[in-house]
């Protein structure tokens, strides 16, 4: 099937009431029949509804329909995209493990996982995703996970998936993205040989700013690379905490199931049912949206290119940008809405953020509504004018997360800006 019909479609098979719309199950717990119903829901000997913490019939259907246009055999659903990095992590890693990610990341996952995990005694290395060779130097009998962007925010950059899956199966290491600004609509990460797909579903999956949550998805083949190997032992040996289960016996996708069982459990960063059933409307339209932001910030990428007052611009479906090539292999049909360009100081660069009336100044992307951010003098304002240019981000530097308004109305509101 289609990624249309997907995003329409999968994961629902109509409740009791034939409602045509998937219901939000707005409860806590759920009525066991009688106490061996219970026994056996705790012993997985059957599945179903125990608490809303560990799973729920909106989520439910969310998490099916997601891991389907992913291509995936099951997904987790997170109460933010933090969350569902964190867990990830949490998921391979424990005191004494490492993990490779890139340099250039989200800035949260960049707090992530160069502050807040070291004290939890796992420890980030980092790589430029254009140069997989460096894995070689970094990777050890430790190294739990590689980590990296389809398109990475907000230095907009496509990795060499290629060179990276390649050393990562070598070494037998587990790899994921954060897929959020690609969304599974652009870019197949499992198709590409990766195995985890994380995603803020703050963004482009509810599609209008309307609510914080993210997912995991995990691909038909990491049991394959799970099973036996000794980098992963907690899979494959019984786990204490769930009365000895080991995992990789078990014929269900596994790194879901662990994380459902210990770490939904323990960590408690579940979604609402009334969000997790924002993001299946936003998945509806999902495929036409990426279609529409991508053209529209394709026009406005190409405007900027030929504007005086631009020195640069990012975006990897310009056929100067040194990401084309990666693109042009790595993504289908579009680019996404996320683009950054330069102008010539800090303070043009805050005059056009300003100036702007069509593109809100917010610290978001992935909304209807067009973006603009001036990272220098927010998002990463502590940073000094070298640590600026060594993540990526010049001082001048303006990015746009460009929405579903007219395009030619958001190319006259940057144009009036730039020349005004
Ligand atoms: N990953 C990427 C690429 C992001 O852009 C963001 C947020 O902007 C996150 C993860 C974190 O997501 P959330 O804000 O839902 O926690």
């Amino acid at each position: 099937m289609h990624d249309k019909t997907i995003a329409i479609h999968a994961g629902y098979d109509k409740d009791s009431q034939a409602t045509m719309a998937v219901p939000i199950y707005q409860t806590t717990a759920y009525e066991f029949r009688d106490a061996e119903h219970a026994a056996n829901l705790f012993a997985l000997k059957e599945l179903g509804n125990i608490y809303t913490r560990l799973m729920n019939p909106t989520t439910d259907v969310f998490e099916k329909r997601f891991a389907a246009l992913e291509g995936g055999a099951a997904a987790i659903a997170t109460s933010s995209g933090m969350a569902a990095i964190f867990n990830t992590i949490a998921n391979v890693a424990e005191a004494g493990d490492n993990i490779i990610c890139a340099s250039k990341l989200y800035g949260g996952t960049l707090t992530l996982t160069s502050h807040t995990i070291k004290r939890f005694g796992i420890e980030a290395r980092y790589f430029d995703v254009h140069e997989p060779k460096q894995l070689e130097d970094l990777i050890d009998e430790n190294t739990k996970l590689i980590l990296f962007e389809s398109i990475t925010n907000p230095s907009i950059d496509v990795p060499d998936f290629e060179g990276i899956v390649e050393i990562a199966n070598k070494h037998g290491i587990l790899t994921a993205v954060d897929n959020t600004v690609a969304t599974p609509i652009l870019c197949k990460p499992f198709a590409l040989g990766c195995d985890i797909s994380v995603h803020s579903t703050s963004k482009y999956t509810t599609g209008q700013g309307l609510a914080i949550g993210g997912i995991v998805v995990e691909s038909n083949t990491i049991l394959e690379k799970i099973k036996g190997n000794p980098r992963y032992a907690h899979f494959n040996e019984p786990d204490a905490s769930y009365h000895g289960l080991v995992y990789t016996d078990i014929p269900l996708p596994i790194f879901s199931l662990r994380m459902r069982l210990a770490l939904l459990r323990d960590l408690g960063a579940t979604p609402s049912p009334f969000n997790s059933w924002l993001f299946i409307q936003g998945l509806e339209h999902l495929p036409l949206r990426m279609k529409q932001h991508s053209q529209s910030a394709l026009e406005i990428a190409e405007f900027l290119e030929s504007h005086p007052k631009v020195l640069k611009v990012n975006y990897p479906g310009l056929k100067n940008d040194v990401n084309f090539p990666y693109a042009e292999k790595y993504l289908s049909g579009g680019y996404s809405g996320l683009l950054s360009f330069e102008v010539e100081s800090f303070e043009k660069a805050v005059e056009i953020a300003d100036k702007t009336e069509l593109f809100t100044m917010v610290v978001n992307i992935g909304d209807s509504k067009s973006i603009i951010t001036h990272p220098a003098s927010t998002t990463h304002q502590q940073l000094s004018s070298d640590e600026l240019i060594a993540a990526g981000v010049p001082s001048g530097l303006i990015r746009l997360s460009v929405g579903l308004e007219d395009s030619q109305d958001l190319i006259e509101d940057l144009k009036a800006a730039l020349e005004g």
